[in-house]
């Protein structure tokens, strides 16, 4: 046993991230040495947005060992196979993010060159015809795994208060002390610098060798407390409000969420068993709160649950994610815009990363510097793939020409640049988005390399036409054949019925 182990982990906050971590961290290491105690406040209350995932959820479910249709149920979860990109690009354009790729390569070579080879002959069917998850999304159905052994991964919507009260039960079973109340002080140590004790309002004092700041926006302890600086994106990605406004559902969910553009930003809309998630994403300086709101109502489905609430940030990070004896989670560390469902993800990556980089109470800053290093590298690398949207874009309005306009961050302009050049996308160290997701952002926004990979040259034309052809019916059928997104809820995971009335928390709404 390590003399040195950490004894005590104060997590601060009980949003998302504040219980995903005291979940996961009660797994994954022995409670009877080290305890683990989080401070929330219900005074304060947590965001209660985040209802989209990607698939990275369904490892950390897994870490957990949380049954997979018990979780959706209780969140009044559906399933998500991409986002539906509405009027990105141009106007009426659509195109399919899938978790997938597109098909299995033939010869060695990606399914997108084959494509890219159809498309210089004069056959354009569009690329997302040869996605399976994307004829399941048009079908309208759903099954997490397919016969024909089609690759690709699913992931979940659900109800962000839900989720986060699910994990608080999954938490405190493994052991986590739960204590209520609000941070107003913190005692560092006059040496090291180290944070000691958090005092509450109450004038209780919790002390700690190592804590987890999961307090969101405030980020009390890593930015106010150690002051970490604020490394400032909002001139790469311009959007620093959005507005949320749940509905009634009239339609059957769909197993994608929808993300269209308009003139000043874009809106989101999530499918819940009990209730659609919708939201608008939009940029201030371009477009006034109100034309941003009624653009929301307009396109709401069913009827308000709630008052609209608003949310103001700036995109970025804190400069070190880990400093001293605290690491930041979630907001508390840094905030990109939920344009690919990127918020959740960032924080099982961020609990994965800590374990593996777990410290003792020597507190070696090899630990720390390799954790911020991969830290920044990975959001630097999602920020990428987020300007991307934007700055392909062909849309005529003022935000979006400043988007086309603004220089892109070189990691970025490197990326386009092999692309247009290769039609093949370079890609280095922590990177979430792999080549497949590139190419559906690239073509779908028009974006067309100048060639595509020589090699899709040894198989002639007509071989090339005539596969790619049964493929894309093969997968279309395949996709036809399978139950529909309701009827695979209503079998394996159906919610109870839920309260539709209930108005969401109000926390840090602005
Ligand atoms: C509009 C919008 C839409 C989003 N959509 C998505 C999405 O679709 N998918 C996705 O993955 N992510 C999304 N996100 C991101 C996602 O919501 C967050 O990553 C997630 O909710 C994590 O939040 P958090 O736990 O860091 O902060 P919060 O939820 O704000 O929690 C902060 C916690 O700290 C506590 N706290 C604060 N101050 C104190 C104090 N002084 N004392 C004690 N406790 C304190 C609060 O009480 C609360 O418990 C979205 C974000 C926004 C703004």
């Amino acid at each position: 046993m390590n003399d040195a182990h950490l004894r005590e982990i104060v997590i601060l906050g009980g949003g998302a991230a504040g219980w995903m971590a005291a979940a996961l961290l009660a797994k994954k290491i022995d409670t009877n040495l080290t305890r683990i105690t989080l401070v929330e406040s219900a005074e304060i209350g947590a965001i209660g947005v985040g209802e989209a995932t990607i698939p990275v959820l369904r490892n950390y479910n897994n870490l957990l060992g949380i049954d997979e249709f018990d979780f959706v149920r209780r969140t009044q979860g559906t399933f998500k196979l991409g986002i539906e990109f509405c009027d990105w690009g141009v106007p009426d354009n659509r195109h399919f993010h899938a978790f997938s790729d597109y098909g299995h390569a033939i010869e060695g070579v990606a399914a997108h060159h084959y494509w890219l080879k159809l498309r210089a002959a004069g056959e354009p069917h569009p690329i997302d015809d040869y996605s399976f998850p994307y004829w399941m999304a048009r079908s309208g159905n759903f099954s997490p795994s397919d016969p024909n052994n089609l690759r690709y991964l699913h992931a979940f919507h659900f109800d962000a208060t839900l989720y986060a009260r699910y994990l608080r039960d999954v938490a405190q079973s493994l052991g986590v002390v739960r204590i209520e109340g609000r941070l107003i002080d913190v005692e560092r140590d006059g040496e090291s610098g180290h944070i000691r004790t958090i005092r509450l309002a109450d004038g209780r004092e919790v002390a700690g060798d190592f804590f987890i700041d999961c307090t969101g926006f405030a980020s009390e302890l890593l930015g106010k407390a150690l002051q970490t600086p604020y490394v400032n994106w909002s001139h790469w990605l311009l959007c620093d409000r959005a507005i949320a406004l749940p509905s009634t559902r009239t339609v059957t969910p769909n197993p994608f969420t929808r993300s269209t553009a308009h003139e000043g930003g874009w809106s989101w809309n999530i499918p819940l068993q009990h209730r659609s998630g919708n939201g608008i994403v939009y940029c201030s300086e371009y477009w006034k709160d109100e034309a941003a709101l009624e653009t929301l109502e307009r396109a709401l489905e069913g009827t308000p649950l709630a008052e609209p609430r608003t949310f103001r940030f700036t995109s970025g990070h804190r400069k070190l994610f880990w400093n001293h004896n605290c690491v930041g989670i979630g907001f508390a560390s840094g905030f990109l815009e939920p344009l690919e469902s990127t918020g959740i993800q960032l924080i099982v990556l961020a609990i994965v990363r800590l374990l593996e980089l777990f410290p003792d109470r020597h507190f070696d800053p090899v630990l720390r510097n390799e954790y911020n290093r991969i830290a920044t590298t990975e959001m630097e690398r999602v920020r990428d793939f987020i300007i991307a949207h934007y700055s392909l874009s062909r849309r005529p309005e003022p935000l979006w020409a400043a988007c086309r306009n603004m220089a892109i961050p070189d990691s970025l302009r490197h990326k386009l640049e092999v692309w247009r050049s290769s039609g093949r996308v370079p890609l280095g160290e922590a990177e979430s988005y792999k080549e497949p997701s590139w190419v559906a952002i690239l073509l779908g926004n028009g974006v067309i390399p100048s060639r595509y990979d020589v090699q899709a040259d040894v198989l002639p034309l007509e071989a090339v036409s005539a596969g790619m052809e049964r493929r894309r019916t093969s997968m279309r059928q395949a996709a036809q054949a399978l139950p529909p997104h309701q009827a695979f809820i209503d079998r394996h995971c159906k919610a109870p019925v839920s309260d539709l009335s209930r108005p969401i928390p109000s926390a840090l709404a602005g």
